[in-house]
């Protein structure tokens, strides 16, 4: 005889995977993200794998979130829209580039740092301007106020400089996103929790004070990208609006999310940021094949869930992370904290490759202890109070007049908007055979 709490297997079906722990204010959340992103390789041996952009997708959806949020699927960036930061003759370069014409720009390694790290491959002017475009539409929701929170974890690729490419990163969507929130917003705020220091925001932004970044990542001197010391300070007008949280191998999840909440708590009170970009590079993570930290999945998640507590409008991107069925846990959570929910810690069995997260089959997999930490207490502290340090020149600095930046810095109008804008998409309605192209994909998926 079935016992009376056991469930039927209709209402078995039905129960979600998640519990709702929203309460009170209910942001508007918004995720963006065009399946073709996930379709590019930049080479075998490479460690960035664009296919860990499609298996954060399968988590989303089979956990069910897609039905708590906005769905949109965006458009590439357009020439102009990359040209608002990247020089013309760098853009020209990407579009007309191939791996068999590479030949015919011998100065392309000295003049755009193309190279191994950076390599020329089928379609990278398409990926990199779709990147670009889901964070110019994230941005672009938030200005709108239909959304309260941006998703694009296909975005965040924060080392992408002017005039050349960097660290794995072509068009600095970031930079893309900010500056068109600064179309609305007085004072934006970017921090960056990738292992690696955000130098292409840094310098994008280093003279103004209408941006403040502050990037914690490990630091040595050496670590890509070489930069992101504690004297990094801004210049000019942005003297004092560039924080730097250098830090060393190992660091655990007590110590740094104390320190992210300690600092931004203060960076909110001196700031006053209007909007805030969050780039959460899961190459922080212990575990991953190029970071050195030790930090779990909910502890990174919990930097995104104390930035949001904040309830001000908040664009969050991806960036690093190359182990990426850990990748996709990560974002896939913090997916879910975004929505306010708790998803269960068993990941959906019906989950396209779900073999891919062997052993454990679990949004938490034990990811600490692998690098012996190297941050003592002492150091931490004085990194922590030369950070405070930094934040007592502000002391009224925002009130200021503030560099003016034009509001049609794109020179576009509403009616322009309106024509590029993207469609938003049912997500229940989307286009299933892409699911059988990606289970086609097994093979692909090598971590190696
Ligand atoms: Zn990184």
């Amino acid at each position: 005889m079935a016992s009376t709490f056991s469930r039927d297997s209709k209402s078995e079906e039905e129960r979600p995977l998640y519990e709702d722990f929203t309460n009170g204010w209910k942001p508007k959340v918004s995720y963006h993200f065009n399946e073709e992103a996930a379709q590019f390789h930049f080479g075998m041996k490479h460690p960035m794998k664009p296919f860990r952009l499609m298996l954060t997708d399968h988590l989303v959806l089979s956990y069910g979130m897609h039905n708590k949020m906005d769905w949109y699927k965006p458009r590439a960036a357009t020439e102009d829209e990359i040209e608002q930061f990247h020089a013309d003759e760098y853009v020209k370069f990407l579009q007309s580039v191939t791996p068999s014409t590479l030949d015919q720009f011998p100065d392309a390694p000295s003049k755009f740092n193309i190279g191994d790290d950076c390599p020329i491959f089928d379609g990278l002017y398409e990926y990199a301007s779709i990147c670009a475009g889901a964070s110019v539409d994230a941005s672009r929701k938030l200005i709108n106020d239909q959304s309260d929170i941006a998703i694009n974890w296909s975005g965040g690729l924060h080392h992408a400089k002017k005039f050349e490419a960097s660290g794995f990163c072509y068009v600095n969507d970031i930079v893309l996103g900010i500056l068109n929130l600064l179309r609305v917003y007085s004072r934006v705020l970017y921090i960056d929790i990738d292992v690696h220091h955000g130098d292409g925001v840094q310098e994008a932004f280093y003279l103004t004070d209408r941006v403040m970044t502050l990037s914690f990542h490990k630091y040595n001197g050496e670590y890509f990208p070489g930069t992101g010391s504690l004297d990094e300070i801004g210049a000019e007008n942005g003297k004092h609006y560039s924080l730097n949280v250098p830090l060393r191998d190992g660091i655990d999840d007590e110590s740094y999310t104390r320190l992210f909440k300690s600092i931004l708590e203060q960076v909110l009170v001196k700031f006053r940021p209007e909007a805030i970009v969050l780039q959460c590079g899961a190459d922080s993570l212990g575990g991953d094949r190029l970071g050195r930290f030790n930090l779990n999945i909910q502890a990174h998640a919990e930097c995104v869930r104390f930035t949001k507590s904040f309830n001000i409008p908040l664009m969050v991107l991806g960036g690093g992370g190359y182990t990426p069925r850990n990748v996709s846990r990560l974002w896939a959570y913090e997916t879910a904290v975004c929505l306010g929910i708790e998803p269960d810690t068993e990941l959906p069995a019906n989950l396209p490759f779900y073999q891919h997260f062997a052993p454990d089959y679990s949004l938490f997999p034990q990811l600490s202890g692998l690098v012996e930490n190297h941050n003592s207490r002492g150091y931490l502290e004085s990194v922590h109070s030369q950070v405070l340090e930094q934040l007592r020149y502000l002391n009224g600095a925002p009130s200021v007049q503030m560099q003016a930046i034009p509001p049609d810095l794109f020179g576009q109008t509403t009616e322009h908007d309106q024509q590029i804008a993207e469609a938003r998409i049912d997500p229940d309605a989307r286009d299933l055979t892409l699911d059988a192209k990606d289970n086609a994909r097994q093979g692909e998926l090598v971590e190696g």
